[in-house]
């Protein structure tokens, strides 16, 4: 049997006495005996007791009863009073301190025996069903910070993905007004139109972008919506081509289809806008030294297929299976600054899809991105 360690605090040094011998043959430690309420509660601070026999009467100014109730604010010890009386008011009060036991004095031993093991064995119990409840709720409590923390990450790449593409419209728009501001009186009333065009797609895209910031606040989305409808694709993807066009001087853009021009395949707009912006801006930006940029349609009935191919500087071999992660630059960029998203959203925009996104690249030669996204009903 393990030790067990008992406190008695007894006003009267006869019984006592009695009572320490007698408990010690059964076999537990004591490990003190006193006659107040502070000194008992002393008693406890000094020497943890694994359980309490309190007499209801004490010498000084608490009783028994006052001391169990002061002594179970700071320890869970289990405690069985012993008394002489019986009334009910006293065994009231008692109750109210939940104490694992009664004596009545005087007592048998097998009285005492019993009583004191049913409250050790009641003590341990609880601690035990207490531990159970605690590591329950601990798990609990470490899933749900764990899922809560994962809702962050999701959100906040969400939200970086989202704010990453606010830079290409807001660039158009800002080009757009300083040409009609400066180059007015050069500028035909169609080219002008053209920048008007420009200056409103971009602040569509814009609010389009606001919206799904707000709509994740909303719904707790963490990812972009997926609402296709049939689309012109040539005209949208001329449209793309030309305004980032016009964004540089430092290459050309060459756009060709092969798609029926009357092509209306069933696509998400807006995605296609995050895919298009971000493989095309890539093309521009891995290419310093300049040189063509090829966007080319083609298709079936069955899917689409979208190529953007340039002579930039590569990505080498190593990169190429972990590109579409968040975050990932290839360590041959240079000072060409970045974050490492573009690419990332562009495979969201694919997978919503259902699509495919595929890379090929040589370092120092150029690079080629090939999406083939299905298509559920004919393209015309
Ligand atoms: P940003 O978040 O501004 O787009 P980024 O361009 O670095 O930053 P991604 O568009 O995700 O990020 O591209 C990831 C990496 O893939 C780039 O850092 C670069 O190493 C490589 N990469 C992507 N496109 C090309 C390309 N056309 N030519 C060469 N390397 C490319
Ligand atoms: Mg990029």
């Amino acid at each position: 049997m393990p030790e067990v360690k008992i406190l008695i605090t007894e006003d009267e040094s006869i019984v006592a006495r009695d009572l320490a011998s007698r408990l010690q043959k059964m076999g537990y430690v004591i490990t003190e005996v006193v006659d107040s309420g502070k000194s008992a509660i002393e008693s406890v601070l000094r020497h943890q007791p694994d359980l309490i026999l309190m007499d209801i009467m004490l010498q000084g100014e608490i009783d028994g009863i006052e001391t169990a109730a002061k002594i179970q604010a700071i320890a869970k010890i289990p405690v069985v009073y012993l008394t002489a009386y019986a009334d009910r008011e006293t065994l009231k009060r008692a109750k109210a301190t939940h104490p694992f036991g009664y004596l009545l004095k005087p007592f048998k031993e097998k009285e005492l025996q019993v009583t004191l093991e049913i409250a050790l064995s009641r003590h341990q119990a609880e601690v035990e069903f207490q531990k159970a409840v605690e590591v329950e709720y601990q798990t609990q409590y470490q899933a749900q910070i764990q899922e809560k923390q994962a809702e962050i990450t999701r959100k906040s790449l969400y939200l970086s993905m989202l704010s990453h593409d606010f830079r290409t419209p807001l660039s158009i728009v800002k080009l757009a007004a300083e040409v009609l501001q400066h180059q007015s009186q050069n500028l035909t009333e169609e080219k002008k139109q053209k920048r008007f065009r420009s200056i409103q797609t971009a602040v569509t895209n814009m609010d389009q972008l606001l919206s799904d910031v707000l709509a994740m606040e909303q719904t707790d989305a963490a990812s972009l919506k997926f609402s296709p409808a049939r689309l012109d694709l040539v005209a949208f993807s001329r449209d793309v081509v030309e305004t980032i066009q016009s964004l540089t001087n430092q290459n050309t853009l060459i756009f060709t289809s092969s798609l029926p021009e009357n092509a209306r395949p069933c696509l998400d707009e807006q995605l296609l806008w995050h895919l298009l912006n971000n493989l095309l801006s890539n093309a521009i930006k891995y290419s310093p030294q300049g040189g063509n940029i090829w966007l080319t349609l083609s298709g079936n009935d069955r899917e689409i297929c979208i190529q953007v191919e340039d002579r930039g500087i590569g990505i080498p071999l190593e990169y190429h299976s972990n590109l579409f992660k968040p975050f990932q630059r290839a360590d041959n960029v240079g000072r060409i600054p970045g974050t490492g998203l573009g690419l990332a959203i562009s495979k969201q925009c694919v997978d919503l899809h259902q699509g495919q996104i595929a890379v090929e690249s040589e370092e120092g030669k150029g690079t080629k991105f090939t999406v083939t996204l299905p298509i559920p009903t004919p393209i015309a």
